[in-house]
């Protein structure tokens, strides 16, 4: 059994009257990459400033390792922030960037040197650490903060939106690399991010925050394909959701449920032919509203003819952008396995 690096209990957190995280439990595991995904001010950031101790609970407990640290100071807590915006010392070299905090805390100057030596090869800057931060790119500096961040080798590493700033080439590149640094050195990150695709490619788990608390934890297919709430199945993934009419009849049942876009495929028969009819299969007429050409799939927005609209991404073998834009006001049928309706359960 794994310990616990972190837990939080009955956390909460007030400014004024904004409740900006509003009752918060959760354990993460040693050595797990655990992100906290939401919308814009869902309470993510605080609830990562009072794991560091920037800021102090309304109420609640939080555990490190084991032990009550709600009332510890930042540096007395076996935890290291990395920000967006990387706050490396331009006056330094990158070596010296990433041995200050050893030097601080009185490390030898053999030992630090060796030590930010090896934290810059572990993020792949080995040659580097002459050079200033304004001679880099910004995803080396992004990995000299995160070195800096490593040399001290905290329990965990609690990184904000740390990809932020980067261009999506460059982000993606980074999430492969910053996946692979964790598993090699075996911190705990807990990774904020409000980049649904990002955490979804990270993460051991995930925990979805709305408004100040937990919508659901999970792995990133769990959390996919078995969503615990409109809002998550909305914010994770396109919003693809029949309910009301459309449910009771594409579904068979009330209820809302979820439909992930990948899992339909799109015909231009009528469903009554005999390529458009399966038994286990659910199916639904609509008019193409909006086709959207993504190179190397297209999404299709039907309006169904029992009410809502349905997202269908279908791959694009050999079809064209001339192709799909030809299909906009089509009539279509649209059809997937009964097993991709997942029911979401109704609002606590
Ligand atoms: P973002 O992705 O935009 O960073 P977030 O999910 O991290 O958002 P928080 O920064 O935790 O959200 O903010 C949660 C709520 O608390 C917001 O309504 C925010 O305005 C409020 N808040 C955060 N810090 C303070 C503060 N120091 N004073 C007053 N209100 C604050």
């Amino acid at each position: 059994m794994e310990g616990k690096a972190i837990r939080l209990q009955s956390l909460r957190k007030s400014f004024g009257r904004t409740d900006a995280v509003a009752g918060v439990d959760l354990e993460i595991a040693d050595g797990e990459f655990f992100s906290m995904l939401g919308p814009s001010g869902s309470g993510k950031t605080t609830v990562l400033r009072l794991i560091a101790g920037f800021e102090a609970p309304t109420s609640g407990t939080i555990e490190l390792a084991g032990s009550d640290v709600t009332r510890l100071a930042p540096f007395g807590r076996d935890v290291h922030t990395v920000f967006q915006d990387y706050a490396l010392f331009p006056h330094m070299t990158l070596e010296e960037n990433v041995a200050y905090g050893l030097k601080v805390r009185k490390v030898s100057k053999t030992a630090r040197t060796k030590q930010a030596r090896e934290a810059l090869a572990s993020v792949q800057l080995a040659d580097f650490g002459a050079r200033r931060p304004s001679q880099l790119s910004g995803g080396q500096r992004q990995r000299v903060a995160l070195a800096r961040a490593l040399v001290g080798r905290p329990k965990v590493l609690l990184l904000d939106e740390p990809l932020g700033a980067l261009d999506l080439k460059l982000r993606e590149q980074m999430q492969v690399e910053l996946k692979a640094i964790q598993r090699e050195v075996g911190i705990t990150f807990v990774f904020v991010t409000h980049d649904q695709e990002e955490a979804l490619t990270m993460s051991d788990r995930i925990a979805v925050f709305n408004q100040g608390r937990i919508e659901q934890v999970g792995t990133p297919a769990e959390i996919y394909e078995r969503p615990a709430s409109a809002f998550v199945a909305g914010f994770v993934g396109t919003s693809n959701l029949l309910k009301d009419r459309a449910a009771e009849q594409i579904v068979g049942s009330q209820g809302t449920y979820s439909v992930r876009p990948e899992k339909i495929r799109l015909f231009t028969e009528s469903p009554g032919s005999a390529a458009g009819y399966k038994p286990d299969h659910s199916s639904a007429t609509g008019t193409v509203a909006e086709v959207v050409y993504l190179g190397d799939a297209t999404r299709f927005l039907v309006d169904l003819d029992a009410g809502g609209r349905l997202t269908a991404v279908q791959q694009n073998l050999e079809t064209s952008s001339e192709d799909v834009a030809a299909f906009r006001g089509s009539r279509v049928t649209l059809r997937w396995h009964q097993r991709h309706n997942f029911r979401v359960p109704e609002a606590r």
